[in-house]
């Protein structure tokens, strides 16, 4: 039982398009698990992405990245839309946000959960006997190093040079979060590599089997990358955890998100720390839908807030520790898609067609009727 009466801070950006709209619906989610648990949730709400550019000028105002930083983890919004999209690449919503956040707190570890909840089998692109029971695989991938930064990147008229490194140092602190992912989850990892070609890969193999090695309790394997882009496909359901550098990684995270049919389902964390999960130290991170400020559906109550609540439920399981919460708010959309209860985005015929509100409020009425 989780009720230590211990108070967190959570910085809110709730951005622009449909990010406040489903961010209300978030925060109902966390009344309910306040009550539940007897927890206590500081909430400092910052602007960021084009309110911030209207309101102060700047997409990440210094006052957002200071409020930030006084919180134990963020859970952020959408950024961007119409409005903004004349101005120089540069200064635009997402790129002059999001890049700065990540580089500012060292936000080096990505994970993307692919999860398929039973009663969307049919949103999926996937023949339900592939899906099964459904499907929940978790992509952790290294986001600040790899060919992605590599130097030297050099081009002249006819030729192109990126670099693909990667130090020993990087692959431990990416792969003890796979590991401890792992341990909260199906205790399996598949740790994605070319070592059969790049001697990049041959450390990446050698390094986090070392790693391994500290953790008994969980499975490891190893899966070249593009062997793995076909078992995705093939037999998702052998995987839990699936660890990747930052290039084969972001292949591989759009795949498996794309074999769940929702963006509007979709969440995702980014850390600056390898030990997550800590009940004892908080553990700073960034949670966030994978999805965008949706413009077409904002102020509408189309949206679908599920990616939201996921995100929060994420950031109480890796940044606090929260399992029983993680676990509550899981049942409780669980629940509610039990009871044929949809946005428009997942709808499917014979079930009861919600609003964004609509659907947060039972979520949420679902976390404290347990
Ligand atoms: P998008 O993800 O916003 O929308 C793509 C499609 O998915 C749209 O049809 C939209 O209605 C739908 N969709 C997305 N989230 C949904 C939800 N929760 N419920 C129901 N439907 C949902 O991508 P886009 O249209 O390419 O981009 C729109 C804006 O968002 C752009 O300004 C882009 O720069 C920005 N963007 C921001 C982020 C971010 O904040 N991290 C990520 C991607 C795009």
């Amino acid at each position: 039982m989780v009720s230590d009466m211990r108070s967190y801070t959570i910085a809110v950006l709730a951005g622009d398009g449909i990010g406040p709209e489903v961010m209300q619906q978030a925060d109902a989610v966390l009344a309910a698990v306040e009550d539940r648990f007897t927890l206590t949730f500081e909430r400092r709400p910052a602007d960021v992405g084009g309110i911030a550019i209207d309101n102060h000028g700047h997409a990440l105002p210094q006052q957002t990245i200071d409020t930030c930083r006084e919180a134990d983890a963020v859970l952020f919004g959408s950024v961007g839309g119409p409005r903004w999209e004349s101005l120089p690449p540069d200064q635009q919503p997402e790129r002059a946000a999001l890049l700065p956040l990540r580089k500012t707190f060292g936000l080096f570890a990505n994970l993307r959960p692919a999860i398929i909840f039973p009663q969307l089998r049919s949103a999926s692109p996937l023949k339900p006997e592939v899906i099964g029971e459904g499907l929940d695989v978790l992509v952790v991938r290294e986001l600040t190093g790899g060919i992605y930064f590599g130097e030297p990147k050099s081009r002249t008229a006819d030729r192109a040079v990126d670099t693909m490194v990667y130090t020993r140092r990087e692959i431990e602190r990416i792969s003890h979060v796979a590991f401890q992912a792992a341990r909260k989850r199906n205790g399996r990892v598949t740790s994605i590599d070319k070592a059969n070609v790049l001697a990049n890969g041959v450390l990446w193999r050698e390094v986090v089997t070392e790693v391994a090695a500290g953790y008994p309790d969980v499975e490891l394997g190893h899966m070249y990358v593009d062997n793995a882009a076909m078992q995705l496909v093939r037999n998702p359901r052998q995987f839990d955890v699936i660890l990747c550098g930052n290039m084969f990684g972001d292949i591989l995270s759009d795949e498996a998100s794309m074999i769940t049919g929702s963006l509007g389902m979709l969440p995702s964390a980014s850390l600056s720390s390898s030990s997550v999960g800590s009940t004892a130290q908080p553990v700073f991170g960034l949670y966030e839908p994978s999805g965008g400020s949706a413009p077409d559906i904002a102020g509408r109550d189309l949206a679908n807030p599920i990616a939201q609540i996921l995100s929060l439920a994420m950031l109480l399981q890796y940044s606090f520790g929260l399992d029983e919460a993680y676990e509550a708010i899981l049942n409780a959309i669980t629940s509610v898609l039990d009871d044929g209860w949809r946005t428009a985005d997942i709808m499917s015929d014979g079930c009861r067609l919600v609003g964004t509100a609509d659907i947060g409020s039972r979520i949420a009425a679902a976390v404290r009727d347990r």
